[in-house]
C-alpha cells in the first residue's frame, strides 16, 4: 500500500463531494445515490456495490466527462444537498434526549456485518451489529463503534462437484474498501500500540462512516510489527486460541487505547458479546491513571456504565483462555498495574471462589464481562432465561428469577432489507420518513389493497428467480450439469412457485436438514403437480464443522436426484448480498432450530417488511412473535424448561413441519379466487407485516437499548466518582466480611381472615439496617404467582445490640410457601450483580 492510494485522488473540482458520498456507507441502505455509482461504473457497481471502488476504478477522463454532463451534474448536486440536510436534520434523539449520553456510547463487537463490499462478519452477530449501527445512525443516537479491520475476513465458499465444502480466503486490500485511513487534528495517521510479549504491537486505526456514527477499525498489518504479528487481523473466527487471544487483545486494549487517544471519553461502553471484555479492563485502567485510585476503586466506578450483551446459549460456547496462554501473553500489559495475570482471572470466576488451581483453571470472557458490568441482557424472552441459568454459579442461593439478566430482543434496520417493490408499497401507507423515527405500529397497510399486496409479492419472487440463475450460471452449472443443464441452471425455477428459503450457517443445532428427515415425503412436495414446492438454501459451515459440512453435502447429493432436479438449489457463499437477495423473494422463510438453543435468530425478521412469512421454531424471536395469524411455528407453546435438555424431539418436529406444510402452507398459497389472488395468505401476509414489522426493527431496539440501559445506567454512572467508589468498596467489603454471621432469630405468623402476617427476628452483626432488605418470597404454586414482599423494620430488638423486628402482611398461603431472605440493600447499585450476597431463612 502506498501513501499515495491515500491521498485523494484528484476529482474535478465540480464533483469534489463524490469523496464524501462513496465514503458514507449510508448508500447501503438509502438507494437515493445508487445511480450516480451506476452511471460511473456500472459494471463495478452490480457486481461489487462498493461506492468506493467505483470511485477509485472509473478513468479520470470519464470523470471530467461527467463533470461537464449536466444531467450528471444536477443528480451529483441533488444528491450532495440531500447529504448535507440529513447531516443537519433533527432526529429522534436530539429531540428527545439531546446531550443526556454525553459523549455517547462505545460500542464494541469483534464482527460488523455493514455490507457484502466490507466483508468484516461471519453471520448473525456481525450483522446485529452492524443494524445496530445503523439504526443508531437513524435515531441519532451518539454510537463510536470499535472493531477490527480483517484482511480476508471470514472464509468465502464454494462446493465442489462431489458436495465438498472448499473455503477460499481471498485477500482484502484496504484501499479498496469503503473505509478511510483514521487522522488526527494534525492529520496524521493514527496508530495504537499494545505491549504483546518481547514487543509492541503496533496498530493501524481506520474509519467506516456509516451515517451518523463511526466504526473504527484496527489492524495490525504495519511492515513494522512482526511478520506474524501482521497476520493477527487477518481471519476472523479461525480455531486457534492463541490467535484469538491476540485478536482480543487488539480489539479490547487496542480498541480503549484508541479510544483515549482521540480524546473521547465514552459516557457508556457497550460490548457486544464477550469478546471484547478486555476493554472493560483497560477502561478501568485508564479511569485509575485519571483519578489515581485503587482498581478495585475504578472497577466500581466504571462498571456502573459498562453494558454486557450476550447472545450466547451454551455456557461452552464462551471463549476461555488457558491460564499459561494468559500468563504469556497479558504479564507485558499487566506488568506496571497492581492486577495480576491471577487477579484477572479472578475476575472471572464467581465471587465466592476463594482459591483456584491454576493450571486447570481458564478466564471465561463472558464471566469477566458480567463481572465488569452494571448490566447484562440477552436478546430474546427465552434466551434471558437461558442466560439466567448460565449465570446461577456467580448467583449462589439465588432463585433464576432473581439473576440480573435482562433481555433486550434484537430487530433488524428494517431500510437495509426491504425491496424495491415493498418500500414502494410502505411509503403509500406510512410516508417516506417512516423508518427514521420510531415506528409506529398504527400505520396499516390498509390503504394498500389486497391485489397490490399480491402483485408486490410476484414481482419480489419473479426478481428472486432471475437474480437465482444468475448466481447458478456463475456457480458454474455448465461444468457442473448433474442430470439436466437447464435444471443445474436455474431454469426450472417457477416464478408463480411457492417458494421456502432456509439460509442459515449449517450447523448441527440448526438443523438445516429437518426437512431431509422424511425424504419421500419431501420427494411429494416438490413432485406436485398442481401445487408443487421450489426451495432455496444457503449457507457455511464452520471449516472444523464436519458434521455441518456433512449436512451440506446431503442437501447437494440430494438435489441432484433426477426427481429433484431444479427445484432445490443451493446458492454458494452466503453473504449480506445473498441473504437481501433471499429475504425480498421467499414466500416462506424456514427456521428450524433446536430449541431453546437459538438465542433470537434475525433472518426471519428481515422476510417481514416485504411481506415473506415465517415458518419457524417455537424458539428465539418467533416464540414471542408467534400467533397463528401471522405465520407458523413448529412445537408451539413449548418452554425452555422442558426442552433444554431434550435433544430427542428432531423427528418429531420433522413431522410437524411436514404436516404445516401439507395442511396449512401449501394449501393456502395455492388456494386463489376467481382474480387469481390467494385471500388468506395475503391476510396473513398484511397481518404479519402490520403486527411485526416495527416490533422486530432495529429501530425498536436501539430505542430500548436508550431508553432502559444508556440512559439510566448513564445517570448512575454520574454519581460515581472517585469518592463515593472508594465508600462503596470499602462499605461492600465490610458488609461481605459481616454476612456469613447474619441470622434469623425467630419468625411468626398470624393468620387472620384470608391473610398472614409474618414477623421476623434477625441479628443483622455490624451490618446497618440501611444496607439491607428483608424479602417474604413465595414462588408460583396452584396458590398464584411468585411473589416478593419487602417487609419493614418495626423496631430494634430491646436488650440485644444488631437485632431488629421485620413485619409484613401477606394472602395466606399453605405453610412453607413463603420464606423470608435478606439481601443488601443500596440504591448505588445493581443489585444482586453488584454484591449477591443473600441469606434465606433455613
Ligand atoms: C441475518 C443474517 C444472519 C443471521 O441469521 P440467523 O437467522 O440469526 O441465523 C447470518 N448471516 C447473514 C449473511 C445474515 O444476513
Amino acid at each position: 500500500m502506498t501513501l499515495a492510494a491515500y491521498t485523494p485522488r484528484s476529482l474535478p473540482e465540480s464533483l469534489g463531494g463524490l469523496f464524501t458520498l462513496a465514503l458514507d456507507l449510508r448508500w447501503t441502505w438509502h438507494h437515493g445515490s445508487d445511480e450516480l455509482w451506476r452511471v460511473l461504473d456500472e459494471e463495478t457497481w452490480e457486481s461489487t456495490r462498493n461506492a468506493w471502488l467505483v470511485l477509485n476504478s472509473v478513468s479520470g477522463d470519464r470523470l471530467e466527462e461527467l463533470a461537464e454532463d449536466p444531467s450528471f451534474q444536477l443528480r451529483y448536486r441533488e444528491q450532495i444537498a440531500a447529504h448535507q440536510a440529513f447531516a443537519q436534520a433533527n432526529t429522534w434523539y436530539s429531540d428527545n434526549c439531546p446531550g443526556d449520553l454525553g459523549a455517547g456510547i462505545a460500542y464494541f463487537c469483534m464482527e460488523y456485518g455493514l455490507s457484502e463490499s466490507l466483508p468484516l462478519y461471519s453471520g448473525g452477530l456481525g450483522v446485529l451489529a452492524g443494524d445496530y449501527l445503523k439504526a443508531a445512525s437513524d435515531l441519532g443516537v451518539p454510537v463510536t463503534a470499535v472493531g477490527l479491520l480483517f484482511q480476508q475476513g471470514y472464509f468465502r465458499q464454494a462446493i465442489s462437484n462431489e458436495g465438498e465444502q472448499l473455503e477460499f480466503y481471498p485477500y482484502n486490500d484496504p484501499t479498496m474498501l469503503p473505509v478511510s485511513p483514521l487522522r488526527d487534528a494534525d492529520g496524521q495517521w493514527v496508530r495504537v500500540v499494545v505491549p504483546f510479549p518481547g514487543r509492541h504491537v503496533r496498530l493501524r486505526a481506520w474509519k467506516a462512516q456509516v451515517g451518523r456514527c463511526e466504526l473504527l477499525l484496527l489492524d495490525s498489518n504495519d511492515p513494522r510489527n512482526e511478520p506474524g504479528d501482521r497476520g493477527i487481523t487477518s481471519e476472523l473466527y479461525t480455531g486457534d486460541p492463541e490467535k484469538r487471544l491476540q485478536q482480543e487483545m487488539v480489539l479490547g486494549i487496542g480498541g480503549w487505547r484508541l479510544l483515549a487517544q482521540l480524546g473521547i471519553q465514552p459516557a457508556l461502553c457497550h460490548l457486544n458479546e464477550g469478546h471484547c471484555a478486555l476493554a472493560l479492563i483497560e477502561r478501568a485502567f485508564s479511569w485509575q491513571d485519571l483519578h489515581t485510585t485503587d482498581f478495585k476503586t475504578a472497577r466500581t466506578a466504571t462498571r456502573a456504565t459498562n453494558l454486557f450483551t450476550t447472545h450466547t446459549s451454551v455456557a461452552s460456547g464462551f471463549d476461555h483462555f488457558s491460564h499459561t496462554l494468559l500468563r504469556l501473553y497479558l504479564t507485558p500489559w499487566l506488568e506496571t498495574r497492581e492486577l495480576t495475570v491471577d487477579g484477572l482471572m479472578k475476575l472471572g470466576l464467581p465471587g465466592t471462589v476463594c482459591g483456584f488451581k491454576t493450571d486447570d483453571a481458564s478466564l471465561n470472557m463472558a464471566y469477566l464481562a458480567l463481572n465488569m458490568s452494571g448490566r447484562v441482557n440477552g436478546v430474546s424472552r427465552i434466551h434471558q432465561k437461558v442466560s439466567q441459568a448460565i449465570f446461577q454459579p456467580f448467583f449462589p442461593r439465588w432463585p433464576a428469577d432473581d439473576i440480573p439478566a435482562e433481555s433486550v430482543t434484537n430487530g433488524v434496520h428494517t431500510p437495509s432489507w426491504d425491496s424495491p417493490d415493498s418500500d414502494a408499497i410502505w411509503t403509500r401507507a406510512c410516508g417516506k420518513d417512516r423508518w427514521r423515527r420510531p415506528l409506529q405500529n398504527s400505520c396499516p397497510m390498509s390503504a394498500v389493497s389486497d391485489a397490490e399486496l399480491w402483485e408486490m409479492r410476484r414481482l419480489q419472487r419473479k426478481r428472486l428467480v432471475h437474480y437465482l440463475r444468475r448466481r447458478l450460471a456463475s456457480q458454474h452449472c455448465e461444468q457442473n450439469p448433474g442430470q439436466d443443464y437447464g435444471a443445474a441452471c436455474g431454469l426450472l425455477l417457477d416464478n408463480e412457485t411457492l417458494t421456502l428459503g432456509f439460509a442459515r450457517r449449517f450447523t448441527e443445532y440448526k438443523r438445516p436438514d429437518l426437512l431431509l428427515k422424511d425424504q419421500q415425503r419431501l420427494l411429494g412436495l416438490l413432485a406436485s403437480r398442481d401445487r408443487p414446492l421450489q426451495i432455496v438454501l444457503a449457507g457455511k459451515a464452520h471449516p472444523y464443522d464436519q458434521p455441518g459440512k456433512d449436512i451440506i453435502r446431503r442437501w447437494k447429493a440430494f438435489s441432484r436426484r433426477p426427481d429433484v432436479e431444479g427445484k432445490v438449489v443451493f446458492i454458494e457463499d452466503y453473504d449480506l448480498g445473498v441473504a437481501s437477495q433471499l429475504i425480498q423473494g421467499v414466500d416462506v422463510w424456514l427456521n428450524c432450530p433446536r430449541h431453546p438453543w437459538e438465542a433470537c435468530g434475525t433472518s426471519g425478521m428481515k422476510v417481514l417488511v416485504n411481506g415473506g412469512l415465517n415458518l419457524s421454531q417455537y424458539d428465539g424471536w418467533w416464540a414471542e412473535a408467534w400467533t397463528p395469524d401471522v405465520g407458523w411455528a413448529i412445537r408451539s407453546g413449548a418452554t425452555f424448561e422442558e426442552l433444554a435438555n431434550s435433544n430427542d424431539h428432531d423427528l418429531s418436529d420433522a413431522e410437524e413441519l411436514f404436516d404445516l406444510l401439507e395442511r396449512e402452507v401449501i394449501p393456502a398459497f395455492y388456494n386463489v379466487d376467481e382474480q387469481g389472488i390467494p385471500r388468506q395468505w395475503v391476510e396473513k401476509i398484511r397481518a404479519s407485516m402490520d403486527h411485526l414489522t416495527a416490533t422486530y426493527s432495529a429501530n425498536r431496539m436501539v430505542r430500548e437499548y436508550v431508553e432502559r440501559f444508556y440512559l439510566p445506567m448513564a445517570l448512575q454512572g454520574e454519581q460515581r466518582d472517585p469518592s463515593t467508589a472508594a465508600d462503596i468498596v470499602s462499605e461492600h467489603g465490610e458488609i461481605t466480611r459481616c454476612w456469613p454471621r447474619l441470622r434469623f432469630s425467630a419468625v411468626n405468623v398470624i393468620e387472620s381472615d384470608g391473610s398472614q402476617t409474618y414477623t421476623v427476628e434477625l441479628y443483622l452483626d455490624g451490618i446497618s439496617e440501611q444496607r439491607i432488605t428483608v424479602e417474604l418470597v413465595s414462588e408460583a404454586s396452584g396458590h398464584g404467582p411468585r411473589t416478593v414482599t419487602e417487609m419493614t423494620m418495626q423496631h430494634p430488638l430491646a436488650g440485644s445490640a444488631h437485632s431488629y423486628l421485620y413485619e409484613c402482611i401477606v394472602p395466606s398461603r399453605p405453610q412453607g410457601h413463603y420464606t423470608p431472605r435478606i439481601r443488601v440493600r443500596d440504591e448505588r447499585l445493581n443489585l444482586p450483580l453488584e454484591n449477591p450476597a443473600v441469606l434465606w431463612l433455613k
